[in-house]
């Protein structure tokens, strides 16, 4: 093993260092993963432009690696040993507090980086705090007891596991959430990674409709949300999205609206509002906007909607999202896109952001993959 990791270290808005860590010691309570793949998501492109603190950060927290040295009570506790392939959710929860007890360890405060300044969690805590290895966008990551560990199903790989975390949040959102399941009819606005997930997690429910929004840009996008299960797809930049939705509903609307729209600003939560059925719908927001002028709040009684908020996802959404992945039903190679190595981080979470081409869904980073010099 290498006595120096390597790792992708944003340093400041939009500025990405390598920099090289040491091996840490591993307790017999701790482990230590090889990263294979660091998903990225639009989270990341937000933190990357504005960072929520001015420490040095490995980013990189949708992470599926190789257990490179694991001590004897980690591997008793969490059941994995040396060679097995994981899933590292990125929380870190104190597994003390009533949160953790209930299983809902996503809320654990010891975790939760917007309220606690001492909270760990991957991808988000300064690479300062020993022993450094916080992030996927490094070759190892530290794993300390508190770790919350899945095991990759046979057969499915690495790459293929990168889209483990979107799809948990869409089994999270679509099923746990809003309780989509059978003939129910449903509204993904957003065909990035994110949608693609609603998409596949809607089918497999059974929804009996699914509609599928998207800009104009995301042709190749909306042509995956069809090949996924979308029923309709429509472009609201050439086509007028309320009117398609009430023709193809019979007028009717529909029961489940999820925004998986990323700066459209408060139009896409109009047209859901407008969209959903006359009465007891439900509404999944991602909060991307701080304020939203003039939000019409009568329509959710008149209407008598339901608003969730999208809030990651349970051990149970990430156990069912891998064997979605393996179950191999839904032609899911076609999310992931791009892959990119180290040196180019930077450049990944900018193709992330819309930068690069159109017709990027998932991007992979993978820290022992050499990219160009
Ligand atoms: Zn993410
Ligand atoms: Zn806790």
């Amino acid at each position: 093993m290498a006595e120096q990791v390597r790792a992708a270290v944003r340093i400041g808005p939009r500025t990405t260092e390598l920099r090289e860590y040491p091996i840490p010691y591993v307790p017999q309570d701790a482990a230590l993963m090889r990263v294979d793949v660091a998903g990225i998501c639009g989270t990341d492109v937000k933190m990357y432009k504005t960072p929520p603190t001015e420490a040095p950060v490995i980013m990189g927290h949708e992470n599926i690696g190789t257990i490179a040295q694991v001590g004897r009570q980690f591997a008793d506790r969490k059941g994995v040993k040396e060679g097995d392939l994981v899933f590292v959710e990125h929380y870190l929860p104190c597994f003390k507090c009533a949160w953790c007890h209930l299983g809902e360890y996503r809320h654990c405060e010891a975790t939760d980086w917007r309220f606690n300044p001492n909270a760990v969690r991957y991808g988000y805590t300064s690479a300062e705090r020993p022993p450094h290895l916080w992030g996927g966008f490094a070759q190892y990551m530290y794993l300390p007891w508190n770790a919350v560990v899945h095991k990759v199903p046979e057969g499915v790989s690495a790459e293929l596991a990168g889209i483990v975390t979107p799809m948990s949040n869409g089994i999270e959102w679509t099923l746990f959430d809003c309780g989509v399941g059978y003939d129910s009819t449903v509204l993904i606005m957003g065909p990035g990674q994110q949608g693609l997930s609603q998409t596949v997690a809607s089918k497999q429910a059974g929804a009996s409709l699914i509609i599928v929004t998207g800009r104009a840009r995301d042709a190749a996008r909306l042509k995956v949300a069809q090949a996924l299960g979308a029923d309709h797809v429509i472009d609201v930049d050439n086509d007028d999205g309320l009117a398609r939705i009430r023709t193809i509903t019979g007028d009717k609307g529909v029961d489940v609206v999820l925004d998986c729209t990323a700066g459209g600003g408060t139009a896409p939560v109009l047209l859901g509002i407008e969209a959903l059925k006359r009465r007891g719908g439900i509404l999944l927001i991602q909060g991307e906007m701080a304020t939203f002028p003039d939000f019409p709040i009568g329509k959710l009684t008149s209407k008598a909607i339901t608003v969730k908020s999208a809030r990651g996802h349970s051990y149970r959404a990430c156990e069912l999202a891998l064997a979605q992945l393996a179950s191999g039903r839904f032609l899911l190679e076609m999310m992931t896109t791009h892959t990119y190595g180290l040196k180019d981080a930077d450049l990944a979470i900018r193709s992330v952001g819309g930068e690069v081409s159109d017709d990027v869904i998932h991007v992979s980073l993978l820290p022992w993959m050499a990219g160009p010099a």
